[in-house]
């Protein structure tokens, strides 16, 4: 147990997602307490997202500074990097194998994002998270602290509050009218589970990692997860009502998935096998953004981190390792300045801009790329244009 001193002021998080946690869990390690208002009734992180790939120069270094590398590095899957693109009649234009380009030790390795959850809950002490929170509205006091209002009736106070609570925030709109923007991308998650076993000619075709197949404006992506199922996108740039002016009954996954076959109709048999064989609950996601480089008004006891501070389009799969690096950096600038806050977070928002800017900027490219004419081959040149860049260094 950490003990703390009576004077600590109280420090509230908003969200228990991987940013929240990696917070609450630096912030632990350093001695300083924070609380976790979630606002699932327990953890479903099982539930949501797939396989992240947790990069050495901010993922990493932020399990380490939370004492789990070690644990990451037994856990994570090194071996499930392969990386292949195709266009729709699965033409190959990358056919990366990492067992045989690193020997299966890679530098982004995998972790379902579940696993990934556990990891950081299992060193947190009892009582840090409160489920069942779901923050409705954040009112500033005049003594600088704020005022948290839930669902469930409990209203708390506290002097910093940092909101972790993803995309669609509650806290953001105390420092900012800005708000996130559809990204012109619509993406349909489907899954089959146990591929090897119950479809091992497509768990072949996709290898151990992730298969995009991109064409006329459109993909259909897979992604090995470690429970064996492959987690595939159906991705589509249309408008961003297109969820209910296209009349699929998402909720009756059989029809639905016969209604986007249609929409893949002149695409290759196997790659349509991603969309045939997939059981279970169909999901739809639309995709948003923050503004590259979206800045807020500065409020000395009132921060963002992660999704909440930089949601950005999961195409250059930087969304998780930014929540995991922001939690490092503002948990070490919290440290460094135990009894000043707020120059906590001048420190850490100076920093967090220009590092998250860039990856924003990233990943916008690659959205649209993805998603651009002839975008298999343009990717494919794009990355090998990174390959001869690395290989001269
Ligand atoms: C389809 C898709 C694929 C992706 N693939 C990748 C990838 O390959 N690699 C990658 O790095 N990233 C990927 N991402 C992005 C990644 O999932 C996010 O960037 C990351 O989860 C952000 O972490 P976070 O902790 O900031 O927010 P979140 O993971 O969104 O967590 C927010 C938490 O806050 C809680 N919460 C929300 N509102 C409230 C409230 N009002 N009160 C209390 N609690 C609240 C939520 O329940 C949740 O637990 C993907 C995203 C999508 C949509």
């Amino acid at each position: 147990m950490t003990t703390v001193s009576k004077e600590q002021k109280r420090i509230g998080i908003i969200g228990a997602g991987p940013g929240g946690l990696t917070l609450a869990l630096i912030l632990q390690r350093q001695g300083i307490q924070s609380v976790v208002y979630e606002r699932e009734l327990h953890d479903t992180s099982h539930e949501r997202g797939g396989t992240l790939d947790i990069h050495e120069e901010s993922g990493q270094r932020a399990l380490k500074e939370a004492g789990l590398l070690e644990e990451f590095q037994r856990i994570a899957r090194f071996e499930e990097e392969d990386f292949r693109v195709l266009d729709k009649n699965a033409k190959i234009y990358v056919d990366e194998d990492s067992e045989a380009e690193s020997g299966g030790a890679g530098t982004r390795p995998e972790i379902d994002r579940g696993v990934l959850c556990d990891l950081l809950l299992r060193d947190l002490d009892q009582g840090t998270i409160k489920y069942g929170y779901k923050l409705v509205k954040a009112v500033p006091l005049e003594n600088g602290m704020t005022e948290l209002h839930f669902e469930n009736g409990t209203v708390d106070t506290i002097d910093l509050l940092i909101g972790a609570d993803g995309a669609f925030s509650r806290v953001r709109p105390l420092l900012t009218d800005a708000d996130v923007d559809y990204s012109g991308l619509t993406m349909i998650e489907l899954n089959i589970l146990n591929a090897a076993q119950n479809h091992p000619e497509l768990a072949a075709f996709n290898k151990r990692g992730k298969m995009f197949a991109l064409d006329d404006h459109k993909g259909i992506l897979g992604q090995l997860n470690g429970d064996g199922r492959i987690k595939v996108y159906a991705s589509l740039k249309v408008e961003r009502n297109w969820l209910e002016t296209s009349g699929i009954p998402f909720d009756q996954p059989k029809e639905a998935k016969e209604r986007l076959l249609d929409l893949f109709s002149d695409w290759d048999e196997q790659l349509k096998d991603y969309i045939r064989y997939a059981e279970d609950a169909i999901l739809t996601r639309r995709i948003y953004m923050l503004p590259i480089g979206f800045k807020w008004n500065y409020n000395p006891g009132v921060t963002l981190i992660g999704d909440a501070a930089h949601v950005m389009s999961p195409f250059a799969g930087e969304g998780v390792n930014m929540a995991m690096y922001d939690a490092l950096e503002l948990a070490l600038a919290i440290a460094r300045n135990r009894d000043d806050y707020a120059k906590a977070i001048l420190e850490y928002e100076e920093k967090m801009y220009a590092f998250s800017s860039v990856k924003a900027q990233e990943s916008d490219y690659s959205l649209q790329l993805t998603f651009s004419d002839n975008a298999a081959a343009k990717l494919a040149e794009l990355m090998q244009s990174f390959q001869e860049q690395f290989e001269d260094q």
